[in-house]
């Protein structure tokens, strides 16, 4: 039965002001870290322990009249309630103890504790205890830019505790210990699933996989499992939403005459037309072979020039440049000059 010792609020992580909603809240996560089923060995005991105390605190705090008794009387709400029926009828309806209706304290399992509690909600042919749903899982998935132009099916690990199949769960196994599960009657399992990720989902994209979570307890409904999309970027390109940046090293002759060259692009490389006269660091826009979107469109390619020298002259090269140089030209640097004068 209740211990007198215990507080209930503190069982919870609440303070005596919480509301109906917190407690609610605080029990779900509780109940799914203490449940004994999820544990093994020595934790397996603690836990119990533990779980039982939950329960009995969210029986009394979650029942408006009982929550306030408890809030009057303390730990020996009970005890005061009973003296308070007695003092004013034991009749025709009969004296109802808290220990007969609650579940708790009675011997009973856990799943007739949570029985109790929630009432069987979202029950799958369990007929005995009570279904609560598994956790959410999350896990991250890291995408290239190829697989997030075309999509992919990626296969996802996730660690879980399954029933022991040598033992069938019971932890024991002809009167001995079961040694698969060391009598914990649960083994630690790594199991794969595939998730078809489509086009276009693009970095920092929460991809909610229903009913891949981790199990539900007494036939409850499994979570579900979130992927946290990361796009993986290589060298070549930098990422902007769905446009795509890249620098394209041409070389002068090709900046000043003008020329087709191959550029790169996530999928096959593009020939692309440098115009005649293009200043560095002016750009090229590949229209539409940037990233999909969710829209089902696509962004574009920016490629940026970058004039280039070759890494050796050769004599004949030299000469052309001196060539070059003696061609009647404006100064380049006069006008930034001319303008450093005026700041
Ligand atoms: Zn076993």
């Amino acid at each position: 039965m209740a211990s007198p010792s215990h507080d209930y609020y503190q069982i919870l992580g609440l303070s005596r002001t919480a509301s109906a909603d917190d407690i609610k809240k605080a029990f779900r996560r509780l109940a799914r870290q203490y449940h004994p089923d999820l544990h093994s060995g020595t934790r397996k005991s603690e836990m119990e322990k533990k779980f039982k105390e939950l329960n009995e605190a969210h029986e009394i705090l979650s029942d408006p009249d009982k929550r306030k008794k408890y809030d009057q009387y303390g730990a020996q709400w009970e005890q005061a309630e009973a003296f308070e029926r007695a003092g004013r009828h034991a009749g025709a309806r009969g004296f109802r103890g808290g220990q007969s209706d609650t579940g708790f304290g009675t011997g009973g399992d856990f799943s007739d504790i949570f029985e109790n509690l929630f009432g069987g909600r979202g029950r799958t042919g369990a007929p005995h205890g009570f279904a609560t749903p598994g956790e959410d899982v999350e896990a991250d998935v890291e995408l290239s830019l190829r697989e997030v132009l075309s999509g992919v099916t990626k296969r996802v690990s996730l660690m879980e505790s399954v029933s022991c199949a040598a033992c069938r769960g019971s932890g024991s196994l002809r009167g001995r210990t079961c040694h698969a599960c060391a009598g914990s009657g649960t083994v630690r399992e790594s199991k794969t699933i595939e998730v078809k990720i489509p086009a276009g989902v693009l970095d920092g994209t929460r991809i909610r996989v229903g009913g891949k979570g981790r199990p539900g307890i007494n036939g409850g409904n499994r979570g579900d499992l979130y992927l946290h999309v990361k796009m993986r970027l290589g060298k070549v390109f930098r990422q902007q939403g769905s446009d795509l940046h890249a620098t394209l090293p041409v070389w002068p002759w090709e900046a000043a005459l003008g020329a087709e060259v191959m550029a790169p692009t996530v999928g096959e490389p593009v020939r692309v037309k440098i115009p005649a006269g293009s200043k560095a660091d002016s750009k090229l826009r590949l229209k539409g072979k940037g990233l999909p979107t969710a829209s089902g469109a696509h962004g574009d390619l920016f490629l940026t020039l970058q004039i280039v020298l070759p890494p050796f002259m050769s004599d004949e090269e030299r000469t052309l440049y001196e060539q070059l140089g003696r061609q009647p030209h404006s100064d380049p640097r006069a006008e930034v000059i001319a303008r450093a004068q005026q700041e």
